[in-house]
């Protein structure tokens, strides 16, 4: 969840305009609305069946299924095997995500979800085969919600037009059908690819990373991503973040690309060690905190910041 500069934007807009250089006179479109982030001119993209979804080919059999429209741009991504494909969560629920699948694969679709906030598992509802951490947390989850879904649309989080008859009144986080239980060093074989779980709790309690270790490929869900860091819900353990993410750096280099839950799909795996760095400073109390909204700060260390619960 705030992952990025535009969650920054909507601040301005909503709390400091004056002080805001991005603040725009319309009132139509928040602030971040058409922004173009370069990252994505150096990725191929393909066709996807619903405009709510951009869609790009980021690997050999990986796609990054892309929400630009709503300020969390969160990205759900889909793995093929030779033999069935993988879902790593399903986006906000907005658009139908399984019709964006089912165009790039005929294979069976497994769905494993990076954690359960309501924004990477809002198309479950969808899959008939849905594998998840066993975990209080992800059981509650699963019973759905409708207030976290119903604040994503608050003032300035959506870009232009949602889709076609989509209701904004009864739109929720519908509940799923867990079909089996995944444990960390889980190995789950696609056929001709294998992903590894890697229980990274910190964010969640059910936080996971997958890794395609043949292809060095880590996909990091919430625990990495280019914007700042969400890590103040009550459900946030700090000291569990600060060992998973010194357990993804250790695997630094034996990886090729890191694969984002938002933002941007495609990240260096050099970032990992100096994201221990970061965290480790932060939480030394070295690093300079910014008001982020009520409650909240924002901690940048270089390229990284975290958004956390005010000291
Ligand atoms: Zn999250």
């Amino acid at each position: 969840m705030l992952r990025r500069l535009r969650a920054f934007l909507i601040l301005c807009a909503l709390v400091f305009a004056p002080l805001c250089v991005h603040a725009r006179s319309s009132v139509a479109q928040p602030a971040w609305c058409g922004e173009y982030r370069a990252a994505f001119a150096h990725l191929q993209r393909v066709p996807s069946p619903d405009p709510w979804f951009e869609v790009y080919k980021v690997a050999p059999g990986v796609f990054a299924i892309y929400e630009p429209r709503q300020f969390e741009e969160v990205i759900s991504y889909l793995i093929l095997g030779a033999n069935r494909a993988l879902m790593f969560d399903t986006g906000m629920g907005i658009a139908d995500i399984r019709k964006v699948a089912e165009s790039l694969t005929p294979l069976p679709i497994t769905v494993v979800n990076s954690h359960t906030h309501n924004d990477h598992v809002g198309g479950n509802w969808q899959f008939s085969s849905i594998d998840s951490m066993d975990t209080a947390f992800t059981r509650a989850n699963a019973r759905g919600s409708v207030a976290a879904a119903q604040a994503e649309l608050a003032p300035g989080n959506v870009c232009g037009s949602l889709p076609p008859g989509f209701d904004t009144k009864t739109y929720s986080t519908r509940p799923w059908h867990i079909t089996h239980w995944i444990h960390d060093g889980d190995k789950i074989d696609l056929g001709g690819r294998t992903l590894e779980v890697i229980s990274t709790p910190g964010h969640t309690p059910d936080s996971i990373c997958l890794l395609d270790r043949a292809n060095g490929l880590l996909f990091t869900g919430d625990s990495f991503y280019p914007g700042a860091i969400w890590l103040y819900a009550p459900e946030t353990d700090l000291d569990a973040y600060a060992r998973s993410v010194k357990r993804l750096a250790a695997l630094a280099p034996h990886l090729r690309m890191l694969l984002c839950a938002h933002n941007e799909p495609v990240a260096n795996p050099s970032v990992l060690p100096k994201l221990v760095d970061a965290f480790n400073e932060v939480r030394a109390g070295k690093i300079p905190s910014t008001p982020a909204g009520p409650g909240k700060v924002i901690y940048r260390v270089g390229g990284i910041s975290f958004l956390m619960a005010a000291p």
